[in-house]
């Protein structure tokens, strides 16, 4: 079980902070790698993932929405044209013919993940969904222990599409719930019914997905400790296998839907923390079991036994159960990352779909690490997936962490984190602070900070 918070040291460290989905965050990339070393890292992670017995993860994003929901931070568009999705599922497989002349590998390209992320993949039609994945299949080779995921609207998710999309060989679900009280449902502009939810879940048991997640929000505009009450038990009722409970993140300035509230709607400070707590407190009672950061499951989830197993990885989709590299990221926005090379492509349709259609891998920008990023990713991600982290080892230290125990010395005193001279590991009190110790080794905020306000507050 958690530790009870502490409200005093809930507003001590409630400061703007990243939520390290990578290392270097986003707005730190200052690197562009060449589209001649991102093919060649790629073509070096292939070959040791074939000896290893694994492949790549690929990673689909599908931007169509069919209305905007107002505190949405993904990269969307939103058009009742459902029309949109079949020059959409062509220009992607373009994309990756492109991604298999550049590699020109003799065999079949093999994939371990599979992922259709958005926006909304359920926008697609089953043969538009079909004609995706055999299109990516055809010159790939799933391999034995592959896994394939897809992301769902339940208020545009058919029995047809779920049907199709396990006989495509799809046992993972993510289902998008955030809230059922009306009132907050209409303020978002997401109004779905328990019936709709209880409806999508069922057919998608039925059709054969074995791993049901539900992802939820906590800091919505007009949620109170009740209606986050009334929403947990209600999502108690379905038991998904696996739940996302994420702190809304406030970023008008970026995302511009934002806007249609305002701050005085939204629970900030100790009231959003409490809501959390009650919402964890719930889920723990109802035999859930927090992963990571902000993420829950059944002790018979594949996530849980990656958290014991000590093979849980933490990468832009969230906690995955394992690190499988490189990540190919296909579709508009989509992120890549090869170890040593992170890419987004273009964030606008329309660019994407130009760079795409001259035969260009459609990078808008990237980042390539240097030694110490590498040093420094690998203790953030040790600490977002297993809450404690070493570098007693040369090869796991860098110049600039000669100042995280001077850094995380405060922390320590607050028993937040349990110090050593070339260890540190989380306290159950210091589980909610997680950002704020992974920042205490992050160089790059520490000589730079952002010019605009990019991260939401940490609590
Ligand atoms: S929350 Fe999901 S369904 Fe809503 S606009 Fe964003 S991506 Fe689309």
């Amino acid at each position: 079980m958690t530790a009870p918070l502490n409200l005093t040291l809930l507003r001590k460290y409630n400061v703007p902070g990243p939520r390290y989905t990578s290392y270097p965050t986003v707005p730190y990339w200052d690197t562009d790698p060449t589209v001649k070393d991102w093919i060649r890292t790629i073509s070096e992670r292939l070959d040791e993932s074939e000896k290893s017995g694994t492949g790549a993860a690929i990673y689909v994003h599908v931007p169509f929405c069919k209305s905007l929901c107002t505190y949405c931070g993904c990269n969307t568009r939103i058009t009742r044209n459902s029309g949109a999705g079949t020059p959409y599922v062509l220009t992607v497989l373009k994309e990756w013919e492109t991604y298999r002349k550049m590699l020109g590998r003799d065999q079949l390209i093999p994939i371990t993940e599979l992922h259709l992320g958005g926006g909304t993949p359920t926008f697609l039609s089953p043969e538009d969904l079909r004609i995706l994945v055999e299109g990516i299949l055809k010159h790939g080779r799933k391999t034995e222990n592959a896994e394939f995921s897809v992301e769902a609207d339940p208020r545009v998710t058919t029995k047809e599409q779920l049907e199709t999309l396990t006989g495509l060989g799809f046992r993972r679900l993510s289902l998008g719930i955030q809230d059922f009280d009306p009132k907050v449902q209409d303020i978002v502009n997401r109004v779905q019914t328990f019936d709709e939810v209880k409806r999508v879940t069922d057919q998608a048991r039925a059709a054969g997905f074995t791993s049901v997640n539900y992802d939820l929000i906590y800091g919505l505009p007009l949620q109170t400790l009740q209606s986050v009450e009334d929403t947990i038990d209600q999502v108690i009722l379905l038991r998904p296998d696996r739940i996302a409970f994420y702190g809304y993140a406030h970023v008008p300035w970026i995302k511009p839907g934002q806007r249609r509230f305002t701050e005085n709607d939204l629970p900030a400070g100790d009231d959003k923390r409490a809501l959390y707590e009650l919402g964890r407190q719930r889920l723990e009672q109802a035999g859930y079991l927090e992963v990571g950061m902000d993420h829950f499951a059944l002790s018979t989830d594949s996530l849980w036994k990656a958290s014991l197993e000590g093979t849980l990885h933490r990468n832009f989709m969230g906690y995955t159960s394992r690190y499988v590299a490189p990540l190919i990221g296909l579709g508009v926005s989509s992120i890549g990352d090869s170890w040593e090379i992170f890419t987004q492509n273009e964030k606008h349709l329309e660019a994407y779909v130009a760079k795409v259609e001259a035969g260009e891998i459609p990078f808008l920008r990237g980042h390539r690490l240097n030694s110490e990023d590498q040093v420094i990713r690998k203790h953030i991600l040790n600490l977002m997936t297993r809450f404690s982290t070493s570098w007693e080892s040369a090869d796991l230290q860098t110049d600039s962490m000669k100042q995280v125990p001077e850094k995380l010395a405060e922390l320590a005193r607050d028993g937040l984190v349990k110090l050593s001279t070339q260890s540190c590991e989380i306290t159950e009190l210091g589980r909610p602070f997680i950002r704020n110790i992974c920042m205490a080794f992050d160089a790059r905020l520490a000589r730079k900070a952002p010019t605009t306000q990019l991260f939401s507050r940490t609590i």
